[in-house]
């Protein structure tokens, strides 16, 4: 039978709680599907801080490089903001992405029928909303040198780099053409151009790669634009190809059409070894310990990470389809909470879930 080995980082704050949910997700649908799937837990971001005094410790990056997918649920915590910046749990977010050099970052944005009433904005504008923000992550301003604080007598002077080879851009760009290819074969490449020197590359180095593809249909478009766009008439778009900073506004701009950021998953893959897939959100410590986080946006990571990970196509839809089934039936965690429906614990949803497998 087939092995699947699954790295689990549960991190910090709520993290623990909805990885317990997927854990018990997995193993179901292991052996409704007939494959192995061996989970090492590891530590990462602040609890590896706490006992390693490094939020992504040697050993958990080398089991994550040998293993066939990882799955993480959240890090941080306002306790850490006091650090050295590369002792903070974000840091060790970065650590882990430019380690497996993950330079594409995957967030999905559908909207589910079921939720259609727990978006901030009018159903008419949001019903037929399926798209894909395709995010560059291991460059751009995140990582460009030189960058610091340059302290002077009277005052301070910072300062960051924003940065892409062409090299960069075409592969992103590929992982975008390929996604596009598989959906309705339109991209939309999100830059600055108007500004930034750096966007007039992103812009050609993109035009030139989608010249090769005669059924891809390239639109571009400004980033302030684009944000207008997303709230305006977000229907529009199918692929969102961005660099690093832009894709990280405009995916939680993104997310927030769904109605919550505890629904949203993400993958972030290179192409040849592991991906990490993990929620948007956060790890949200104004909720933590208290059982009622959902737990569905990791869940649907799992899902994400069952179909591009390790290509069990079958139970990524069996997993998809049993959400929106509990959802049909009316249970919610309280952060999606329409004042109609059921509210159930993160524990409870996780129950729900598994009794529709
Ligand atoms: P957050 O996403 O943790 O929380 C934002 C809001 O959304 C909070 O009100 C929270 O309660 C709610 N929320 C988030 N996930 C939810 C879920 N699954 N169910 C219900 N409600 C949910 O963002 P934040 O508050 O800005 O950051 C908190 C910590 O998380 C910080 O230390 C931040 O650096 C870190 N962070 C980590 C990641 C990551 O691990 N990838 C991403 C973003 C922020």
């Amino acid at each position: 039978m087939l092995t699947h080995k699954i790295v689990l980082l549960s991190g910090d704050g709520i993290g623990p709680e909805i990885s317990e949910v997927s854990k018990k997700i997995l193993l179901k649908l292991s052996n409704k599907f007939n494959f192995n799937i061996e989970i090492e837990e590891e530590l990462f971001g602040g609890i590896a801080f706490e006992k390693f005094e490094d939020p992504a410790p040697k050993s958990t990056l080398d089991k994550c490089k040998s293993c066939d997918a990882v799955l993480l649920a959240c890090v941080g915590d306002s306790k850490y903001d006091q650090l050295p910046r590369e002792l903070r749990p974000e840091s060790g977010l970065l650590k882990l992405r430019s380690d497996l050099n993950l330079f594409a970052n995957i967030r999905p944005v559908k909207i589910r029928n079921s939720l259609i009433e727990s978006s901030s904005l009018k159903k008419e504008v949001i019903q037929n909303v399926d798209l894909v923000v395709v995010r560059e992550l291991t460059s751009g301003i995140y990582f460009g040198e030189p960058r610091g604080i340059i302290k002077n007598k009277n005052k301070e002077r910072a300062f960051n780099t924003m940065v892409y080879n062409t090299d960069e851009i075409e592969r992103i760009t590929e992982i975008a053409i390929q996604i596009a290819k598989k959906r309705n074969n339109r991209i939309c490449s999100v830059d600055k151009a108007n500004v930034l020197e750096v966007s007039q590359l992103w812009r050609k180095t993109v035009e030139n790669m989608a010249k090769n593809y005669k059924e891809i249909h390239l639109s571009n478009m400004y980033v302030d634009n684009a944000a207008m766009q997303l709230i305006r008439d977000p229907s529009q778009f199918d692929v969102i190809l961005t660099n690093n900073i832009f894709g990280d506004i405009l995916s939680d701009l993104a997310a927030m059409l769904t109605g919550s950021i505890g629904m949203l998953p993400s993958a972030s893959l290179n192409n040849i070894g592991p991906g990490v897939f993990e929620p948007v959100h956060g790890s949200a410590p104004d909720i933590a310990g208290q059982n009622i986080a959902n737990p569905i946006a990791m869940a649907l990571s799992t899902a994400m990470l069952l179909r591009i990970g390790l290509n069990q196509i079958q139970a990524a839809e069996n997993l998809e389809l049993a959400i929106d089934n509990v959802l049909s039936k009316g249970f919610r965690t309280s952060d999606l909470d329409d004042g109609k429906s059921e509210i159930i614990s993160c524990s409870k949803m996780g129950e729900k879930i598994l009794e529709e497998i």
